[in-house]
């Protein structure tokens, strides 16, 4: 259990606990921050690792 991150989509802040430590809601189950799509330049990130690993590799 000591990996399960949750989140309240109130405060819309990421902790640990079944409640949410600012307003004492229920947080719900949520991934980490760096899987979120959010992360709109993430799949560009990859992208241009992949070709430059493509171009190095050839
Ligand atoms: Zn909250």
């Amino acid at each position: 259990m000591r990996s399960l991150i949750r989140y309240c989509g109130k405060c819309h802040i990421y902790t640990l606990e079944e409640t949410c430590p600012q307003c004492g809601g229920p947080t719900a189950m949520a991934v980490p921050p760096k899987f979120t799509p959010n992360d709109r330049f993430q799949k560009y990130r990859i992208k241009m690792r992949n070709e430059t690993d493509g171009k190095n590799s050839n």
